[in-house]
Order: C-alpha cells, then sequence, then structure tokens
C-alpha cells in the first residue's frame, strides 16, 4: 500500500489485485502497465511476470493476480483517509473472483474511517455483480470514460447500488456533449500525459465543467496533460477546479480541507 499518492484527487493506493489487459482506447497509454513493469525489474515480486516488453514498451501479459496478503492492509491505517483502490488493475476485471471482489467490500465495509474510491472500465461486470454487493456508504464508485463511444458505462455505474458515483473523464479523447450526468456526484476530467500524450481539445473540458455547474455537481479538473504536464499545469479559465462530492455518513470522520 503507498501513502502520499501522487494522484491530485486521492490520498493513498491500495493494491489487493495487480495486472491487467487494455480494453479501450483510453488504456492505450496506460501508466500502471509501465508502473508494473518498472516495479517488477526493481525486484518486487508483487509485479513480477505481469508484463511483457513489445516495440520497446511494456505491455500488460494477461496476468492478473491477486494479493491475499493485502486484503486486509487497511485495518492498520488507524487515521480514516481517500484510499484509491487497485490503482495497478480493476477490481471488476473477468479475472478477478467474485469470492475476492466480496472478500475486497468486507474490509471496506469494516473500515468505515477510510473513504474508498473504485474506478473500473468494466462496468458490465461492475452491473452483474452489483445486486449480490452489499454497498458500504464509504465507496465512492467510479467508471472511466475517454470518448463517446463508452458512454454506457455511465449507464452501468447510475443502475448500480453504490452510494455515492461519479466518473473519470480522463484522458479525454473527444468530446461527451452526449452524455447524461443525472445520478452522478462527482466528475473528474483530465488530459493525457506523458510520452505520445494525446491532446485533449479545451471545448471538451469546459462543455463537461459548464454541465457539472448547471447540474451542482462537483467537478475536478485535474490537468491538461501533455509531454510536459507542470508546463501546461491545471488551471481553467483563470482557476483551478478541486471540489470533492459530499460525503455522507462518512463525512464526520473525514474533513479534507478542500471538501464542499
Ligand atoms: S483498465 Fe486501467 S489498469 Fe487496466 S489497462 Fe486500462 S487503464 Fe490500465
Amino acid at each position: 500500500m503507498a501513502t502520499n499518492s501522487a494522484i491530485e484527487w486521492t490520498e493513498a493506493t491500495w493494491n489487493p489485485v495487480v495486472g491487467c489487459t487494455v480494453v479501450s482506447p483510453g488504456c492505450t497509454n496506460c501508466y500502471a502497465m509501465r508502473m508494473a513493469h518498472r516495479l517488477a525489474a526493481m525486484g518486487q515480486p508483487k509485479y513480477a511476470g505481469t508484463t511483457r516488453v513489445s516495440g520497446d514498451r511494456p505491455k500488460w501479459n494477461g496476468v492478473v493476480r491477486v494479493d491475499a496478503r493485502s486484503a486486509d492492509l487497511p485495518h492498520s491505517w488507524k487515521a480514516g483517509r481517500i484510499i484509491f483502490v487497485n490503482s495497478m488493475s480493476d477490481l471488476f476485471h473477468d479475472k478477478v473472483p467474485v469470492a475476492f471482489v466480496h472478500r475486497i467490500f468486507s474490509t471496506m465495509r469494516a473500515t468505515p474511517r477510510h473513504i474508498y474510491q473504485i474506478l473500473t472500465k468494466r462496468s458490465d461486470r461492475l452491473d452483474a455483480l452489483s445486486a449480490e454487493i452489499d454497498w458500504p456508504k464509504n465507496v465512492w464508485m467510479g467508471v472511466s470514460v475517454e470518448n463517446k463511444d463508452y458512454l454506457h458505462r455511465v449507464d452501468d455505474l447510475r443502475n448500480c447500488g453504490a452510494f455515492v458515483k461519479f466518473l473519470s473523464l480522463e484522458p479525454l479523447l473527444g468530446p461527451l456533449d452526449q452524455i447524461d450526468l443525472s445520478g452522478i456526484d462527482w466528475v473528474i476530467a483530465g488530459g493525457e500525459s506523458g510520452p505520445g500524450a494525446r491532446p485533449i481539445d479545451p471545448s471538451w473540458v469546459r462543455d463537461i465543467r459548464d454541465r457539472c455547474i448547471s447540474a451542482g455537481i462537483a467537478f475536478h479538473f485535474k490537468q491538461w496533460g501533455g509531454t510536459n504536464k507542470r508546463r501546461t499545469g491545471r488551471m481553467l479559465d483563470g482557476r483551478t477546479w478541486d471540489e470533492f462530492p459530499k460525503y455522507g455518513d462518512a463525512a464526520a470522520a473525514w474533513p479534507p480541507t478542500d471538501a464542499l
């Protein structure tokens, strides 16, 4: 588990699953794929054998591995924090056994001092499993959508039983002017960064921001991205956008300074 995550919209990461497979265009420059390869090269056994090299680039090789020793780790974190679940995989990947998905939810349910953020591109499996999940209020469930071809993921999210629902529109690869934000509590948007980053059009971001403002939805703009994300920064129309959703019952135990 890593604390002090560099991801702007969380505080820590917890990776009880490692390894993944690309599923849509948003995965092309997957950061986790590169990081897993690097961690394996540094001798971390947890990531060994999850990637291959193709055309000088690390790629997932299809190995998805649960790390049962990590399944209970949040119990050892005494202070409540916001935890991004599986930054190095996708909890709803087909290769993650249903029993293990339930085990992760049991840990989250038993540690209400934390807020958990789960993000998936496998919204079809989320949809299939949602009815059998006992959703705790401290779990924020999200789906990633990179362009209009994947808007059905928003429908699957809307139908699930989570109390807080969010979207990661990152890397944003096209306009989403058909998006339906009803039932959504939080929207994160951002451009792709790193080698081979694909460009983002500011009009796509403004359209999403304006829809959030109109609907009273918390909006977080992560970055413009590009090959030098420090230079492009994260200002949008003269300010940063760092809103968070309201926390419901978990709020009392959990007051980040920039929360709404
Ligand atoms: S689903 Fe996420 S972790 Fe898996 S390949 Fe795509 S971007 Fe990477």
